[in-house]
């Protein structure tokens, strides 16, 4: 008989280990507290983002998820559009930052610095006034909002696989899960891919996890009549992410006083239906306030149109998103909480690298 595994939380990190037990020939109970997901995978910019990852272990986690996006698009019919993704320049010590970490990268991400000109052949959509761009060939982009329900109707369709929408996880012991209707879910192992939510269970579980939660606020305008065909984001990204982290970065002018207590920075995605998602600020102090600041969505906004170098379609949402992440620098927190039950949570950019977490989680199982 086969082995069983229940797993609670219906996000991307809940949904990609539940694709692999399935692959793996596990049986699989997915719970999930909403009756459709509504947590951060369907709220993100949809970015496989490769540009801003750490050397090291925590870019091969992003390479090998890269891969296995690919696959499981493959598999599935899953969007995935191989767009490669643009960080647009403006200065000279900008551009310096984005030569040396080309330089340091070795090649793995095979980065290159690349004029304006060329920068616009790559990405028609580019008509503003820049000097260069960092061109990250990997960089993909998902449809936010389609990979969940993509990804479950493809399981659904499998043997052994049976999806419990609506269905709050309230307590737990070795081998077992109750939901807030009192129903028992037996299996050999229980993994809680929970998110940010702090309720119940997941608040006993998260309680003294090394993580911090972040609470991003993003827009999205009407269709638009032109195609941005890379992911694009600016200079502002040279100052938070650690591929960045190289010795010309000493150079650059401090932020704006706003952009660096709000954590503001630029990430344009476009939709496939033309809507165009522009992010964002970033919160870490909580409680987080309740309001989504306009100043925020007006300075991306701003960024955005100097990108593209036209005004942008009207904005038609708005909305924010909180996830958690790692305090110390690992690319996600994987604990056992009792025997038999693990807790994968805080995944740094989880819906790049989801894919390689969960195969790891399995790996880890079978060693
Ligand atoms: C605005 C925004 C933009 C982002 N952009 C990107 C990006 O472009 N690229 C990228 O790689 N990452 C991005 N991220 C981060 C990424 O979205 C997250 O890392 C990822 O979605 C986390 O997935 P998850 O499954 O852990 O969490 P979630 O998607 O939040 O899923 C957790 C699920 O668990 C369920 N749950 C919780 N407790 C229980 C319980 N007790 N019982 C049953 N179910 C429960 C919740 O209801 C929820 O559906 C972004 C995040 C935000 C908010």
């Amino acid at each position: 008989m086969s082995e069983r595994v229940v797993i609670v939380g219906g996000g991307v990190i809940g949904s990609l280990h539940a694709w692999e037990a399935v692959e793996r020939g596990y049986e699989v109970v997915h719970l999930e507290a909403d009756a459709e997901p509504r947590g951060a995978t369907v709220r993100n910019h949809g970015l496989v983002w490769l540009t801003g990852r750490a050397r090291g272990r925590d870019l091969d986690l992003a390479l090998r998820a890269r891969r296995r996006w690919a696959e499981i698009a493959g598999a599935t019919g899953v969007t995935l559009r191989a767009s490669g993704g643009l960080t647009v320049l403006y200065t000279e010590a900008e551009e310096a930052v984005a030569r040396q970490a080309a330089e340091l990268d070795g090649g793995r991400r095979e980065f290159r610095v690349v004029d304006a000109e060329e920068a616009r052949r790559i990405n028609p959509a580019l008509g503003g006034t820049f000097r260069a761009a960092l061109h990250s060939p990997y960089d993909a982009i998902l449809e936010p909002r389609e990979v969940l329900p993509r990804l479950r109707a493809e399981l659904r369709a499998r043997e052994g696989y049976q999806w419990h929408g609506g269905r709050t996880a309230v307590d737990f012991a070795a081998g077992r899960v109750v939901d807030d209707l009192g129903h028992t879910h037996a299996g050999d192992r229980v993994i809680f891919c929970v998110g940010a939510r702090r309720e119940g269970v997941s608040a006993r579980l998260l309680a003294d996890a090394p993580l911090r939660r972040v609470r991003q606020q993003l827009v999205q305008t009407e269709p638009m009549d032109i195609t941005v065909t890379t992911a694009v984001s600016d200079s502002l990204s040279l100052y938070y992410y650690p591929a960045y982290d190289v010795p010309a970065r000493a150079a650059l002018p401090r932020r704006e006083p706003f952009d660096e207590r709000h954590g503001v920075k630029l990430t344009i995605s476009q939709r496939r239906g033309g809507e165009v998602t522009i992010g964002g600020a970033h919160l870490y102090d909580e409680p987080f306030d309740f309001a989504a600041l306009e100043e925020c969505d007006r300075r991306v906004i701003d960024r955005a149109e100097r990108v593209l170098g036209r005004p942008l379609g009207r904005i038609a949402r708005r909305w924010t998103g909180t996830y958690p992440t790692t305090l110390d620098g690992r690319g996600y927190v994987r604990r056992e909480v009792t025997t038999g039950v693990t807790l994968v949570t805080a995944v740094v950019l989880g819906m790049t690298v989801a894919p390689a977490v969960a195969e790891e989680t399995f790996e880890v199982f079978a060693a």
